[in-house]
């Protein structure tokens, strides 16, 4: 696997499991299925990482500056990732803080 495609697998990931956590714990889902909602941001998501332009320059699509995600989904995007992104620490700290280092260092 190239170093591209790590990242955006690794991008997936996160992301993935940041809208597990929000879905489980505010729609009440059982932490296994996402509901309907969720399920579709997550694929809205998958489509996004997979097309984007930027990858190599970028961070996160959350912290890129390019846009292409419509507003309203990326103010969904952010809320969740406001929510799960402390709470990851104690889910999964590596992949935490591999996010975290990620955003601060583009690695
Ligand atoms: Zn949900």
């Amino acid at each position: 696997m190239d170093k591209l495609q790590h990242k955006r697998a690794q991008e997936l990931k996160t992301v993935t499991e940041m809208i597990g956590i929000y879905c489980r714990d505010i729609h009440k889902t059982d932490g296994i299925n996402l509901c309907s909602e969720c399920q579709e941001l997550l694929d809205y998501v998958e489509k996004r990482v997979a097309a984007c332009p930027r990858m190599e320059e970028k961070t996160f699509c959350s912290a890129c500056n390019t846009h292409c995600f419509a507003p309203n989904r990326r103010e969904r995007i952010r809320m969740i990732m406001r929510y799960s992104g402390p709470k990851m620490i104690f889910h999964s700290p590596i992949l935490a803080l591999k996010h975290k280092l990620t955003e601060w260092f583009a690695i």
